[in-house]
């Protein structure tokens, strides 16, 4: 593209015309780019290969031992770095704490410096994201248009449907949007986002008479089967993700753990907000799942072993639910002693070394399906309060680390004895096969040439100050991971190489319109 630029403005029209006619049919058999020497990991094989990839057309049209450097119009060298499918981050929250538009160009430079090339993004209306109510016809528009040409990966959302209104609105958002997942915020409606009793109506922005309770998660559910009877075909891709946590435990425990005074930090927030809550959560979950017919259920982000099991126990009792079980980088990498400390507030909370420790025996055991980031960009002067910074009850829930996904799966899971090719299950295949994002998630034929290449032998100590996200802390500071990402690449564009996010935003919007 730069020689016809250049060709075109400045030099002998003669030699230009002449150049362009070759170019273009020479070109026109020519792989845009072939990457050598990738030790490829692929979600369905048992080892790594050393193969080249060529790429036509934004695709891998060409996957081999060997292709002849004369069959491209470019090179790159890949040096037997490891190449996994790009990252597939199926729980990110964009313009939650900030502008979308803003959020949006910031935190995805941080995933594509992570190896995330595919954002899915959870979205609700209320109070904070674009802080207003009222029907998904004239809100989601808004999110789109403050997407589009902001995101350095491609991206696409899960909408929550907060208000009754918003149920009926659920074929509208899948023929024009292409919204195939639903979310519940299990403990909204009697407990709030950051451990205080907020006014419900007020924080959701529903009706006075409304209510966002069991009932409300009932019918949402209906709704989804309603759905997936009006497009059998698309059926397998519709699912519904449950945040499990139940209020009423949690409002009683916050109130017995803030008048003791030996509990403080995440140990305080993580008592407050008990494991066996995320377990009734899940149980009544899957109960209601049963008795509505929904069966497409994804647990979101089990932080507990009490979590784990009552999923499992759930898997077993209603063996004909699709139930997918979620965990986040920052429940296998944190724990309540984590130096971090309030910075590391989140939902459902930062749990004991022992239940991250059960966490990765579930990873192990392939009983958890995918791995996100839950990343929620979260500034250090909204984080905490500016008058008591050390007070956890006052500090805003959610942090960002979709930069550190891959990086610390690799780094932990490989001590643990976890697969390249598991790895890649859980961090592209299952997450887009379940979101209906079929051209996402392997290194084959045919796929979205979305790859990342990754040092395994090259260790660094995580610090925010060189971090692509807007944050500026981070609660993975200090941690020292082996498995560094050195080149990004989305639909075979290098975005991101040597520290560097690249060009600018070429992201597309991937839930494509059924109509
Ligand atoms: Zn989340």
């Amino acid at each position: 593209m730069r020689e016809l630029a250049l060709c075109a403005s400045t030099i002998d029209f003669e030699f230009c015309t002449h150049f362009n006619v070759r170019f273009t049919v020479s070109e026109a058999s020519l792989l845009d780019l072939i990457i050598k020497k990738v030790r490829v990991v692929r979600p369905h094989q048992e080892a790594v290969e050393l193969l080249d990839l060529g790429i036509k057309d934004g695709k891998f049209v060409e996957i081999a031992a060997n292709i002849s450097p004369s069959k491209g119009k470019e090179i790159f060298d890949a040096q037997n770095l490891l190449g996994f499918p790009g990252v597939v981050d199926a729980h990110m929250h964009i313009g939650i704490y900030q502008p979308l538009d803003r959020d949006a160009v910031t935190e995805s430079k941080a995933a594509a410096s992570g190896g995330v090339t595919t954002s899915l993004n959870y979205i609700r209306t209320g109070q904070y994201y674009l802080n207003k109510g009222g029907p998904y016809k004239d809100f989601f528009p808004e999110v789109l248009a403050l997407s589009q040409g902001n995101f350095f990966v491609d991206y696409g959302y899960h909408i929550a449907t907060i208000s009754a209104a918003h149920i009926d609105e659920m074929p509208m958002l899948f023929e024009e949007y292409g919204i195939r997942s639903f979310k519940i915020f299990m403990f909204y409606g009697g407990y709030g986002l950051h451990g205080l009793s907020d006014r419900q109506d007020l924080f959701l922005m529903i009706n006075k008479e409304e209510r966002y309770d069991l009932a409300h998660f009932e019918f949402v559910m209906r709704g989804l089967v309603k759905l997936q009877q009006m497009y059998p075909q698309a059926s397998d891709r519709l699912s519904l993700s449950l945040h499990c946590e139940v209020a009423e435990i949690l409002s009683a425990y916050t109130k017995i753990v803030q008048q003791d005074p030996n509990l403080t930090g995440l140990r305080a927030y993580s008592a407050a907000r008990p494991p066996h809550s995320e377990g009734l959560a899940i149980c009544i979950a899957s109960y209601l799942g049963y008795e509505t017919n929904c069966l497409n259920i994804n647990l979101l982000h089990l932080s507990s072993r009490k979590a784990v099991e009552a999923a499992l126990m759930m898997q077993n009792l209603f063996p004909h639910i699709n139930f997918r079980r979620e965990v986040t980088v920052g429940h296998l990498l944190l724990d309540t002693n984590a130096p971090a400390g309030q910075l590391a507030k989140v939902n459902p909370p930062i749990r004991s070394r022992a239940d991250v420790e059960y966490l990765w025996q579930a990873v192990l055991n392939h009983q958890i399906d995918w791995i996100v980031s839950d990343h929620a960009c979260c500034s250090a002067e909204k984080k905490v309060s500016q008058k008591h910074p050390n007070n956890v009850w006052l500090a805003k829930s959610g942090f960002g680390g979709t930069e550190y996904l891959l990086s610390g799966v690799f780094s932990e899971g490989s001590k643990r004895g976890m697969s390249y090719n598991h790895m890649a299950r859980l961090l592209s295949w299952n997450p887009a096969q379940r979101f209906g994002l079929d051209c996402k998630g392997d290194i084959a034929l045919g796929y979205d040439a979305d790859l990342v290449l990754l040092d395994p032998r090259e260790t660094f100590v995580v610090r925010a100050s060189e971090s692509q996200s807007q944050q500026g802390y981070t609660p993975f500071e200090g941690l020292e991971l082996t498995g560094r990402v050195k080149s990004t690449f989305l639909r075979g564009n290098l975005i991101y190489d040597k520290g560097e996010v690249l060009g600018q935003p070429t992201g597309r919007y991937l839930l494509t319109s059924t109509k």
